[in-house]
């Protein structure tokens, strides 16, 4: 043969590429971490020569590696020490569970140790008790030290010590960009915090972690489900320093792209304009994919903004008022860098597409790829989705809210609104692009796979089944994880289906996903992880 030997091939597929027309094939060819050739396996065995790692498929498939578009893995790996309280991850059904592992943990760990316990989303919804716990019963079970306990990103407990440490009382004023829930007869704080008040307690506990080893475990977890990718928002540098630890030790398994949080983290808003950074800046596995800031607060904090309230709420929280955003999103476009912005309810989603309006129309450039986080998941009228094309705007929703928390978002939302939730297929036939984001790992783990497989069952852990009809078919849901997602990233050159000439990211999946029902493609096993042509998971 006069071709080269390749590296690793991969025999007897199939292998969904995800390239233009969807060609199925059987075997790859990997060469200098690249993909050398595609075809049937008779075309590819010429590829083997004596140093060829050569893997049999024997039922098994290869897709494209599988991008999460939105997760939160740095920060989050911060509280890898926490105590484990999620429901999500860990079988835990009442308050009184709750508070009987914190007690345990409270039992070995050292006078003065601050107790922190992180625990699932709209989690008082699920418990036994149906309420969350008290700031009495953390200080109880706590026996003294400080300590808090976090429902996901928006909701936290704190008990008496922490906060008299901090100095929180009847007296406190709410941050700027938060809530401290008073006692409306008393108005002595209750323990509970909302949104931007919980960064006191973290800032306030002793970290003696070593993130770069936190950030590491965290990463393996996703790698273990076929990620080769994440979009990653960072909120402190402590968390990009922990990136390039990493990098440096050669210990980075994935491609990273940095959404650095600016407002509410801690850069300040023009940090990256004032270094002069545009998009597509850093290397070939840590890049800087863009800015990202949160116009309202969450949905599982019953914080984000919607004109209609949810269930028993008011009308949210605006965190960035609309000429503050107008300002954010006119300089960074200016300045070449693609904004990301949160915005979950309807009152953010309309200032936000203002802003992308005025922000457009000021400078018609159309090559940034602007997102907008979290959309996608509910309320995306005609209007809305004709606005967001014709911005050029891409959407990021996320499947993994719907497979967790369908229960918990159609009682709030109410049937009208849940009826038209996820509207998946009604994005795709509007021509907006999107790419889905777990949000994970503090709320779930990122799973690339379950997400994909909710998109087309629609259908939740609880079981309960979401406005089936924006079921979207495997291909288009794949996509959203793969080639869309690549481009999110302005990546498609590179990664996103399997093509000659690009990097060899690859997962093998232990079935065939044409062929399954979606809930084991849920529960389907990654037997091989692949970044470059290198294993970082599976039969290397
Ligand atoms: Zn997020």
């Amino acid at each position: 043969m006069t071709e080269p030997s390749a590296d690793l091939v991969l025999l007897d597929g199939p292998v969904i590429t995800m390239a233009d027309g969807d060609p199925i094939a059987e075997a790859v060819a990997v060469r200098d971490g690249r993909i050398a050739a595609v075809g049937n396996s008779a075309d590819i065995r010429p590829w083997i020569g004596s140093r060829t790692k050569v893997y049999g498929l024997e039922g098994r498939s290869v897709v494209p590696g599988l991008i999460d578009c939105h997760t939160h893995v740095a920060t989050d790996a911060k509280d890898g020490a926490a105590v484990e309280l999620r429901d999500f991850y860990v079988e835990l059904h009442s308050v009184a569970e709750l508070l009987q592992r914190l007690a345990a943990a409270a039992r070995t760990a050292p006078v003065d140790t601050w107790i922190v316990g992180r625990a699932g989303p709209m989690q008082d919804r699920r418990m036994d008790e149906r309420r969350l716990p008290s700031r009495e019963e953390l200080d109880q079970c706590m026996d003294g030290r400080p300590g808090y306990v976090t429902f996901g990103s928006h909701v936290l407990i704190a008990n008496s010590e922490a906060m008299r440490r901090l100095g929180i009382d009847a007296g406190s004023v709410n941050p700027r960009r938060g809530l401290i829930v008073k006692d409306p007869a008393s108005g002595e704080p209750t323990g509970e915090f909302r949104d931007g008040s919980g960064a006191f307690f973290s800032a306030a506990r002793n970290q003696d972690h070593n993130l770069a080893q936190l950030l590491s475990l965290e990463l393996d977890r996703c790698v273990r489900r076929g990620v080769t990718g994440i979009h990653d928002v960072v909120a402190s540098a402590d968390e990009i320093a922990a990136y390039q630890d990493l990098l440096e030790a050669e210990k980075l398994p994935i491609r990273v792209q940095l959404l650095v949080r600016v407002v509410h983290g801690d850069f300040a808003s023009n940090s990256l304009r004032g270094l002069g950074v545009r998009q597509g800046f850093g290397g070939d596995l840590l890049r800087f994919g863009g800015v990202k800031c949160s116009v309202d607060g969450g949905f599982t904090g019953r914080t984000a903004a919607f004109s209609q309230p949810l269930s028993g709420e008011d009308h949210g929280t605006m965190r960035i008022q609309a000429d503050e955003l107008d300002d954010l999103v006119g300089q960074h476009h200016q300045a070449g860098i693609r904004v990301c912005v949160h915005a979950i309810g309807d009152r953010a989603l309309d200032i936000t597409l203002a802003a992308f309006a005025k922000a457009v129309t000021r400078l018609p450039r159309r090559d940034l790829r602007h997102r907008i986080e979290h959309m996608g998941n509910w309320l995306c009228s005609e209007e809305r989705l004709v606005q967001a094309k014709a911005l050029g705007l891409c959407a990021v929703p996320n499947p993994a809210m719907l497979y967790f928390l369908a229960d918990e978002i159609a009682d709030a939302l109410g049937r009208e609104r849940a009826t038209t939730a996820f509207p998946f297929r009604r994005l795709r036939d509007a021509g907006v692009p999107f790419g889905f984001g777990s949000d994970g790992p503090g709320l779930w783990p990122s799973d690339p796979l379950r997400d994909v497989a909710t998109a087309l069952s629609r259908t939740a852990r609880s079981g309960r089944l979401m406005a089936p009809s924006q079921a979207i078919p495997l291909t288009d849901a794949l996509r959203a994880q793969t080639l869309t997602a690549a481009w999110l990233g302005y990546d498609e050159h590179r990664v996103g289906s399997i093509e000659v000439g690009k990097l060899a990211d690859l997962v093998v999946l232990h079935g065939d996903p044409r062929t399954l029902r979606p809930s084991d493609l849920e529960q389907m096993a990654v037997d091989a992880t692949i970044v470059s042509g290198r294993f970082v998971h599976g039969d290397g």
